[in-house]
């Protein structure tokens, strides 16, 4: 794998390392990048309007000024699709887990979870963030969201980068745990020539040999960090500690160092009852640990002079 050349900066990712063009990446009425830390928190995947409700309630009051939820998910395996099963707050038995959707019914179900997700940040004040998996959903989700979220495995879908050029709305780009940040700002050079500049990364983690974790796949990149400062000082920089470390009692930690290291914030899973979460159980962290986590923000941020 290539690391970012002078050649590069000059030639093949010269406007996304411009260092003295100001940025202004706004999530609805959250500034991302800059003084403030941003922190997205909220479940992988709406389950239902009281569930949604919820943990909007529980993260606002902890001082999370994002809500993340995820409607339509980017499954591994075909099998328990959520957008399948009836909402939690039914209290209907779940549905058969090989139920395949078409995408007319997929698009009913989530539509109905996006106004879930949609209502539950506007009551608490939270901007909304979701990942979008099709081109032909940017126009459709614009209404439920204030930035799109681009999944690790999407980093190279170019339909859907360039149709995310067409929006105002900004978009939260993961690195795929695979590619190097030259490819990722090879993407981001990609919203660049287009004039669209309101974007953040997130990292989730690289691939390596082996994690000290059975169920993880990734390491948690912090020192991609202080290199994005000094490739592309202008682009923010989220951590998403869950999704690296695919563990539970790492998130905190990862979390700290993340800050320490100079994040511009953090994407966190939180869900009432982390254990029983439909997807990605094992991460999620419940809100009294989200809470405390959010102390720990305050204090690290105060010493590097930022604010939540
Ligand atoms: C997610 O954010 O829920 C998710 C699936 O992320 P990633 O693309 O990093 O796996
Ligand atoms: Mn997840």
């Amino acid at each position: 794998m290539k690391d970012i050349t002078k050649n590069d900066i000059l030639n093949n990712i010269p406007l996304v390392c411009r260092p003295d063009v100001p940025r202004e990446v706004k999530a609805g009425n959250v500034k991302i990048g800059g003084e403030g830390l941003v922190i997205m928190a909220g479940p992988c995947t709406v389950e239902g309007r009281e569930q949604i409700h919820e943990i909007a309630h529980a993260v606002k009051e902890s001082g999370a000024n994002m809500l993340r939820g995820g409607v339509f998910k980017p499954l591994t395996f075909p099998y328990g699709d959520p957008l399948a099963q009836p909402d939690a707050d039914l209290g209907l038995p779940a549905v058969d887990r090989t139920i395949v959707l078409s995408p007319e019914e997929a698009w009913v179900a989530a539509e109905r979870r996006y106004g879930f997700l949609r209502d539950a940040g506007d009551k608490y004040g939270l901007a909304v963030v979701s990942e979008i998996l099709r081109a032909d959903h940017v126009k459709k989700m614009e209404p439920y969201v204030d930035m799109f979220q681009v999944g690790y495995r999407h980093m190279f879908n170019m339909d859907l980068i360039l149709a995310l050029c067409e929006t105002e709305k900004p978009v939260l780009l993961k690195r795929h745990y695979g590619e190097s940040l030259r490819s990722l700002l090879g993407v981001c050079e990609h919203f660049e020539v287009r004039g669209k500049r309101n974007f953040a990364v997130c990292e989730r983690g690289v691939s390596v040999p082996h994690t000290h974790n059975v169920d993880s796949r990734a390491v948690l990149d912090i020192q991609a960090i202080p290199a994005m400062r000094e490739y592309a000082p202008t682009v923010p920089v989220i951590i998403d500690p869950s999704h690296a470390t695919f563990k539970r009692s790492y998130v905190a930690a990862m979390s700290r160092a993340a800050i320490a290291a100079g994040g511009d914030g953090l994407l966190i899973e939180v869900h009432a009852d982390p254990e029983n979460a439909w997807v990605d159980p094992l991460q999620a962290l419940g809100f009294a640990a989200f809470g405390e986590l959010m102390g720990e923000m305050r204090a690290i941020g105060k010493v590097l002079g930022r604010t939540l």
